[in-house]
């Protein structure tokens, strides 16, 4: 089996152990394991680490439109249109780059043998 890139796995929804298999069962719904070489997903928990880097992401690019649409010398129904539609770009780009994170960061932690810290018996 050649080595395959967590990176390359994860920005693809693809199992980081053989990058065959696909992980998700449905919107940021991991399978049990993957279907091809049977790794366990369970194992990874991502918890709410993608939504952290997703907002963190989006808002750093978005963010200063929030700040320059509201001073800009406009009339008052162009700048509320223009927020409405802004907010809106907002979600739909975090609701799309929220699973890739996901696939991401899960397939950084099987690939680095991520876990819980624990005292050696
Ligand atoms: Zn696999």
């Amino acid at each position: 089996m050649t080595k395959v890139s967590p990176i390359s796995a994860g920005l693809q929804g693809r199992c980081p152990t053989c990058g065959q298999g696909r992980v998700w069962r449905g919107y940021l719904k991991f399978k049990p394991a993957c279907e091809a070489c049977g790794q366990d997903f369970t194992q990874a928990d991502t918890a709410d680490g993608p939504a952290f880097f997703v907002g963190f992401f989006v808002l750093i690019i978005l963010a200063p439109f929030g700040f320059i649409i509201p001073m800009a010398d406009q009339p008052i129904w162009w700048k509320i249109l223009l927020m409405v539609i802004l907010a809106i770009i907002t979600i739909v780009v975090s609701l799309i780059l929220l699973p890739i994170a996901k696939s991401l960061l899960m397939a950084l932690q099987i690939a680095n043998k991520a876990e819980q810290a624990r005292f050696e018996d």
